[in-house]
């Protein structure tokens, strides 16, 4: 089957840019005015069920999060301290981006067969899916630290092996520190994940 080419050559105005750059200015000014007035009534106790727009002044402020949201993972540890992970290898089977690299040795324990001697994400493969999670059947693997801001020069730096990933802890959540709101619970970004954990 052959393909048509069609040639479409711009008119006059929409080589001047003239109308484009109108267009633009025309949405911008609809969303300034908008938000000027609607904040302007909100002030004087008016319109409160118009929502305006808000700015974020990030990074001193930050969004809150959806409960739901995946964010970076975690390795669970039982009361003692050891990893909950048992290195069934399920996680690491059912990644699509095959960015989970686990090596499993005896645990010396007889009550549980396998115990991860290494284990690390690649998080710059790491498509943010949440199959590891899902898959897990011993609650090993969480992706609740809230943490979304991490980086790094080398593509080494975004390996995350066994002993980071067991250090980071669970955001806490808005609605526990709020309780009795009806708002969905949201996740703060936790300042201790973030610095200290020097991530
Ligand atoms: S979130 Fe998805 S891509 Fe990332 S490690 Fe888990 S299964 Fe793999
Ligand atoms: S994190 Fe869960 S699914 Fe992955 S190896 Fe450990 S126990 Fe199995």
């Amino acid at each position: 089957m052959g393909i048509k080419r069609i040639e479409r050559k711009p008119g006059f105005w929409e080589r001047t840019y003239l109308p484009a750059i109108v267009k633009g200015l025309r949405l911008t000014a609809r969303h300034f005015f908008r938000n000027f007035f609607i904040h302007l009534l909100h002030q004087l106790g008016l319109a409160q069920h118009l929502r305006g727009g808000e700015t974020f002044q990030y990074p001193e402020e930050r969004r809150p999060l959806s409960s739901r949201l995946r964010t970076l993972h975690r390795l669970t540890r039982r009361e003692d301290g050891s990893p909950r992970c048992v290195a069934c290898m399920m996680c690491e089977s059912v990644c699509p981006a095959r960015c989970i690299y686990i090596v499993a040795g005896e645990h010396p324990n007889p009550q549980i067969e396998k115990y991860p001697v290494r284990f690390d994400i690649d998080l710059g493969l790491c498509v943010f899916c949440g199959f590891c999670i899902e898959a897990c059947p011993e609650d090993a693997i969480r992706m609740d630290t809230g943490i979304l801001e991490f980086s790094s020069y080398s593509r080494e730096g975004m390996v995350y092996d066994l002993d980071k990933l067991l250090s980071l802890s669970p955001a806490p959540l808005r609605s526990e520190r709020a309780a009795g709101t009806d708002d969905p619970a949201n996740f703060e970004m936790s300042p201790e994940n973030t610095s200290e954990k020097g991530l």
